[in-house]
């Protein structure tokens, strides 16, 4: 039958790694072949901005499955290696290596990769780093010296997660972000105050609504930072965490549609039947608009969507995001998307747990749990089966969650 023809999935991270091992789990008894132009088995990235850079874990702990996983289930991994181009009229990928591979069905899980700072501000001098890859981590950790001065340039997850990190491990750590507030993005207000606090208590300098005007060097070699107030500070060396682009290069030259990501349909194809897509580099239809999300739930579910449709079992994928964070000691877990909320309701059970409830109208968006293991999942269920529970008794500390579920 069709759908055990050939898979050639463009990407061994956590999305195309999700689409192999499902296809297998459904039953597809073709050849799979997983490309991933980085030299390493799929991986798990979140450890790189936490425990990895800590150097808390080792790099076999990233790896999803050790390689003997790929060998009984016959996945072919072709490492190091890259998909340059997609002949759509033949059906075939041709790689770096100069081999050419038949497909029927061609899955693009590419990811996204970190935008840079240009040269003109200085992007190009040693000493500036970005967190995406093992092999960036590595790189960056002969930096980490107790007493160095780092400053981190963007208030996300990715800054504030580093930021973290070089302050456990004693360096000075001033992080800059040039919009109103951390996280603006990517949290709610009060969410970013919490984690401002954190930060300012293990003696992190936030500064925000302050920009890079460029970075400072010498010989080639960062020395410090221009901000758009006029003050320089001095820098060792310097994080960069200013946001991604998702990978969809491959795609427009293969002529598929893009917006901000891959476009795909409800069962993740793109505008050629043939090919799929998920992951960071796909844009999908979401409550009447595109949406594009950059979390290991949305590549697990989202490959997983992928595999059905290529079994044959098409269903709409459904996203539910969420999302988490480890900051010094707190575990930051969000489920929904809060971004259009009228009201926040906190539920304060003690200075380091909390969480915040978002509604619009009567209807809870999102939930960020702070230390609160309870309150995330039981705001997850209630968004996954649409129900919205009384304000009241979520922002009373006493009233118990999980009866919200009977
Ligand atoms: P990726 O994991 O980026 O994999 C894509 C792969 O495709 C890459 O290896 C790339 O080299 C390869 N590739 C691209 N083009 C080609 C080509 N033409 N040929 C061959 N290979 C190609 N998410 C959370 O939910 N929680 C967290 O706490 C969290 N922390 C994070 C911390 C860091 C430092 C980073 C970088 C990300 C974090 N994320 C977190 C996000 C999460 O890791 C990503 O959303 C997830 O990895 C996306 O999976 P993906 O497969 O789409 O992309």
């Amino acid at each position: 039958p069709v759908e055990n023809g050939p898979v050639v999935i463009v990407g061994a991270g956590q999305a195309g790694f999700s689409v192999a091992a499902k296809l297998r789990d459904l039953g597809h008894s073709g050849r799979i072949t997983l490309v991933g132009a980085e030299p390493h088995p799929p991986y798990q990235r979140p450890p790189l901005s936490k425990g990895y850079l800590l150097g808390d874990i080792t790099e076999e702990r990233l790896h999803l499955r050790p390689l003997t996983f790929y060998d009984q289930k016959t996945i072919e991994l072709r490492l190091g290696t890259e998909v340059e181009a997609i002949d759509r009229d033949r059906r075939e990928a041709r790689l770096n290596d100069g081999s050419v591979l038949s497909y029927s069905r061609l899955v693009l899980a590419t990811g996204s990769r970190p935008r840079l700072l240009p040269p003109d501000q200085g992007g190009d001098l040693d000493g500036v780093y970005y967190l995406r890859s093992i092999a960036d981590i590595q790189r960056l950790a002969r930096e980490f010296v107790a007493g160095r001065r780092v400053v981190i340039v963007g208030g996300g997850y990715i800054g504030l997660e580093a930021a973290a990190v070089s302050a456990k491990l004693g360096l000075g750590v001033t992080l800059i972000e040039s919009a109103p507030r951390i996280l603006q993005r990517v949290a709610s207000a009060h969410t970013a105050s919490f984690f401002r606090e954190l930060h300012r208590s293990h003696g992190v300098d936030i500064l925000e609504g302050v920009g890079l005007t460029r970075l400072a060097g010498r010989e080639g070699r960062v020395t410090g930072a221009v901000l758009s107030d006029g003050r320089s500070l001095p820098a060792d060396f310097v994080i960069v965490g200013i946001g991604i682009h998702p990978n969809v290069e491959l795609a427009e030259m293969a002529g598929l549609d893009t917006e901000n990501g891959i476009a795909v349909d409800a069962q993740c194809r793109t505008t050629d039947p043939f090919i799929l897509a998920a992951g960071d580099c796909a844009s999908f239809p979401w409550k009447g608009r595109r949406l594009r999300l950059e979390s290991v739930g949305n590549a697990v579910e989202q490959g997983e969507a992928v595999a059905k449709t290529i079994m044959g079992q098409p269903q709409k994928y459904h996203a539910e995001p969420w999302f988490w964070s480890d900051q010094f000691d707190c575990k930051l877990q969000i489920a929904g998307l809060g971004g259009d909320h009228d009201c926040a309701i906190t539920r304060q059970v003690s200075d380091t747990s909390l969480s915040i409830w978002y509604y619009r109208g009567d209807d809870l968006l999102a939930v960020d749990a702070i230390n609160q293991p309870a309150a995330y999942m039981v705001g997850k269920r209630l968004i996954a089966q649409g129900k919205s529970p009384d304000r009241m008794k979520v922002g009373d500390a006493g009233f118990e969650l999980k009866s919200l579920l009977v």
